[in-house]
């Protein structure tokens, strides 16, 4: 364009409508030029430059037209507006001051001139005050469209519009609904993108944004990883944005990231060690005042009990007494050190985090057939694919990032799939949304493949050069035509061979997944089929094709790969392998047990048998995330001796007997590693509250009591020794990482690192087809449990929302339990949407508000799990996946009454 010429020559042209990112409009005018033998001014934005053209950007019919026009942009722009005022950036008033009237042209002056022309006729609900996080105020608006592009083209989300005629124009959220009353899914692109007072960001904590100190770091939320900059303001951070070259992110935040940073300043964090009370006895049901339980301790006498007592019950059962639940939500180092002392401090490869009960059937199933645990391809990379097969996955909701680069490539034509047994945010942008009955994914998936072999859509070379056991699976899905299959999941036989042959003749198709396909008993089953179905079509090692499981926390790749699991030492080398042993030996300098350990919900198990007496839980709450509550607190009473470091006095710190209080993720130095293994820089943007400290240094000094001493002088230290004893990131350090997030496997130092895995062979040689037969879910319906109950997460939730319902916008905007269920299965029980039911499974009851919805089927209902009044997963089953050893969050059987 014009504009890229000028600035390439060095030239300056203003701006507004006009922003790196949103496809160039020309709406505002402001940039015009002139270029010469043209009629008329030429809007830079928009008008292609062409060689040998004459283009001035400063003369008189230029000045006078960029100082009428801020007199027109002017005139009902009150002035400071609130960006002015907040933030002291607004891109109207800065112009204005510079190329208004009577204000000399190109110099900055302090008082602008009044403009001469009247302001338009005040807008109805000029301001709209209702929604939580951004203030909207019409009169400020120059409807440059740049909100608009965010939300509909960035985002993808198609909510903001034009509404209006003529000077009536107005920026519109749906039919011109308030922002807090639209569908608006607060992801904040609109105000980050607005160039004045109309779209901002409150202050949340108060205070305004001028003066910030800013520091770079990864959002603490989920998998994506997006990086932000926290501003702050002494130790209070007071905003947050997206980092435009964040490679996960591209600026793009969603709703927890940009909001949801409140919660590391809420008056409940821990500040000070904790010591349970002598007159506290542990029972499973605990008084609603956990903090009465405890007195506070100094450091010294916490970490030393903490540390004796656990000493003790290793001295005195041995070491596989004695259990640690790491966190997903912890730095690289932290999870390397925690898992460090468990194994080589204790003597128990009895360490697990959440892996468990989100993808351990995923990677049991990837290890055993392709030999690597970890996404083929990175999500950005959809942008290669011409087709997009999304199941068992909510990204809209639990990953609003990768979601909006699936959304884009829909609209630029991508063949999206989307299949679910819920209705989600996705499916409105898919070629093919389908819904299906819980628990049959096998049976689809197997559908998809017989399709594809009878209709010759197999990449048959693919399947005779790199994989082994095709016979097998074509045996298998032979018995799945799309007409037994219809009878199976209820989706017509039709729409699976559409589906089949959307697969089967895509050039270019990735396949993503969550935890509707791994939290079942046949999870591993269900994973096995999404990889065969990638090795019988060939779509593996290209940009754009393969295999991406959405990881959910912010740093469960990391924390699985520094080794934060029971059965593999860091880099996945198995506890079991007397060479791996023989290496983690020489490196920590102690005999290492060769038995796996157990997995956090046969550690739950063993708590309650009495096996298991001493637990260390490092940022975990399994009292909400794990299945069968009731279960999990009679073993968390049982156990002689809890010890929890986390930020919060959660509800599973309310069974301890100590608590250290760690810090929140703005607080600490170190590394995450995102769901496309792109291992990234997160840095300290203010301190811990009061005592608190960060976890690192608490685990290396709980090592040192328990008598086995841990030197290190930084995370920093840290890493060199993760990165010595992993051979994948081999070749990363800090300084490195301080420039450039990289993307294992990265083997030696400049290495660029690798985003598209196997396009060669696998780690195992060939990939091997495991076929599955579909076998129904542990716990169907019957005459005394009516229906399905199926569990997962909000938008604005996370996990068991210790975060999140910390946080002002977030919780604001879901703040209380809800089940979701088909108006008719309402109406049958006589009850009315917003009215309280009963829900009930074989294992507890919970009681909480109805939301009739279109989402889920009729004979099916949906509950989100963060809340701990309505705590879902006191119906849930704990039945194991006998692979991944996941639990069965997705699938059990439920009574409904009013209650
Ligand atoms: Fe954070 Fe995930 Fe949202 Fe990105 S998509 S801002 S990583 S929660």
């Amino acid at each position: 364009t014009l504009l890229e010429a000028v600035q390439a020559a060095g030239g300056t042209v203003p701006v507004l409508c006009h922003r790196p990112g949103l496809d160039p409009v020309g709406v505002c005018r402001v940039c015009v030029v002139e270029v010469e033998g043209a009629r008329v001014l030429a809007p830079a934005c928009v008008q292609k430059a062409q060689a040998g053209q004459v283009v001035r950007t400063d003369t008189p019919a230029v000045r006078t037209a960029r100082a009428t026009l801020g007199e027109l942009l002017m005139a009902d722009h009150e002035t400071p507006c609130a960006r002015e005022r907040l933030s002291g950036d607004c891109e109207l008033e800065a112009y204005y001051r510079r190329y208004g009237p009577r204000n000399g042209h190109g110099a900055a002056a302090a008082e602008p001139a009044p403009p001469r022309f009247a302001p338009r006729p005040e807008p109805p609900r000029r301001l709209d005050d209702s929604a939580p996080m951004i203030m909207v105020d019409h009169g400020a608006c120059i409807l440059c469209d740049r909100c608009i592009r965010a939300c509909d083209d960035v985002q993808v989300n198609l909510v903001i519009h034009r509404g209006g005629k003529g000077g009536r124009t107005r920026i519109v959220f749906d039919d011109d609904r308030p922002m807090g009353a639209s569908s608006c899914v607060a992801c904040g692109e609109c105000a980050a993108a607005c160039p004045t007072g109309a779209l901002v960001d409150r202050p949340l904590t108060g205070l305004d944004f001028r003066g910030t100190t800013k520091t770079d770091a990864v959002c603490p939320y989920c998998g994506v990883g997006c990086q932000i900059t926290y501003e702050t303001k002494g130790n209070t951070i007071v905003r947050v944005q997206g980092k435009a070259d964040g490679p996960a992110n591209l600026g793009r935040l969603c709703v927890k990231g940009r909001y949801g940073f409140d919660y590391a300043q809420h008056p409940d964090r821990l500040t000070v060690p904790l010591i349970r009370r002598e007159d506290a006895p542990k029972t499973p049901d605990l008084p609603a005042d956990r903090r009465s339980l405890f007195r506070e301790a100094t450091w010294d006498e916490a970490l030393d009990l903490a540390a004796r007592r656990l000493r003790e019950i290793r001295d005195a059962y041995g070491p596989s007494a004695l259990a640690g639940f790491g966190s997903a939500k912890c730095t690289n180092e932290e999870a390397y050190l925690f898992q460090k002392l468990v194994r080589a401090g204790w003597g128990t490869n009895n360490v697990d985090h959440c892996t468990r009960l989100c993808h351990a059937s995923s990677v049991a199933a990837l290890l055993e057939t392709i030999g690597s645990g970890a996404v083929t391809d990175i999500v950005r990379d959809v942008e290669h694919a011409d087709c997009a097969l999304v199941i068992g996955a909510n990204p809209t909701e639990n990953h609003p990032v990768a979601a909006t680069f699936i959304k884009q490539a829909a609209r630029r034509g991508l063949t999206l799939i989307v299949v679910d047994v819920r209705r989600t945010g996705l499916m409105r942008h898919a070629t093919h949304a389908v819904q299906f009955r819980s628990g049959t994914d096998v049976a689809f998936l197997n559908g998809l493949m017989h399709v594809i072999l009878e209709e010759g859509l197999a990449d048959l070379d693919f399947v005779r050069t790199r994989t082994t056991g095709f016979e097998a699976l074509a045996e298998t899905v032979r018995r799945y035509p799309p007409e037994v299959v219809a009878g199976i999941t209820g989706v017509p036989a039709e729409t699976v061979r559409a589906v089949g042959r959307a697969v089967g003749r895509a050039k270019n198709v990735m396949i993503f997944w969550g935890m509707g396909i791994s939290q079942h008993t046949t999870g591993t089953d269900n994973a096995r089929c999404l990889i065969s179905l990638a090795l019988l079509t060939g779509q593996v090692g290209r940009p754009g094709t393969g295999l991406h499981p959405l990881r959910g926390q912010n740093n469960v790749q990391g924390a699985s790969d520094a080794g934060l699991i029971p059965m593999v030492f860091p880099d996945y080398q198995p506890v079991k392998d007397a060479a791996a042993r023989a290496r983690f030996e020489a490196a920590w300098g102690v005999a290492l047990d060769p038995t796996p350990g157990l997995t956090v919900v046969e550690i739950t198990s063993a708590a309650l048998e009495g096996r298991i007496r001493g637990m260390y839980v490092l940022g975990e709450n399994p009292f909400l995330s794990d299945p069968n509550v009731n279960k999990v607190k009679r073993a968390l009473a049982r156990l002689d001796w809890l010890v929890v470091q986390d930020i919060f006095l959660t509800e599973t710190a309310g069974y301890a007997d100590v608590v250290l209080p760690g810090a929140a993720a703005a607080e600490k130095t170190g590394t995450f590693t995102n769901t496309d293994r792109r291992v990234q820089l997160t840095r300290a943007a203010v301190a811990p509250p009061g005592e608190a400290r960060p976890d690192w240094a608490i685990i290396i000094e709980m090592a040192n009591r328990f008598g086995f001493p841990m030197r290190y002088d930084s995370p920093e230290a840290v890493f060199r020794e993760l990165c010595a004893v992993s051979p994948s990131i081999a070749g990363l350090t800090y300084d490195r990482l301080a420039r450039e997030a990289v993307t294992y496997p990265v083997p030696e130092p400049g290495h660029p690192g690798t985003t598209v895995l196997f396009d060669r062979d696998f780690p195992t040689g060939r990939g091997r087809f495991v076929p599955a037969e579909w076998e129904p879910a542990r716990e169907t319906p019957d005459a005394d449990f009516r229906f399905v109950l199926n569990t997962g997460r909000l938008l604005e939730h996370w996990h068991t929302g210790t975060m999140t319902r910390r946080s002002r916008v977030l919780d604001a905007r879901e703040p209380s339990p809800w089940v979701e269920i088909a108006a008719e299965d309402l109406a049958r029980i006589g009850a009315r949407d917003g009215e309280m039911l009963r829900v009930t499974s074989r294992r507890g009851t919970i009681t909480l508000r109805a939301e009739a919805s279109g989402r889920v089927a009729p004979g099916s209902v949906f509950i989100p799990f963060h809340f701990h009044e309505a705590a879902a997963n006191v119906l849930t089953n704990d039945a194991l996946d006998p692979f991944g050893k996941i639990p069965e969050f997705k699938v059990c059987a439920v009574r409904i009454e009013k209650a």
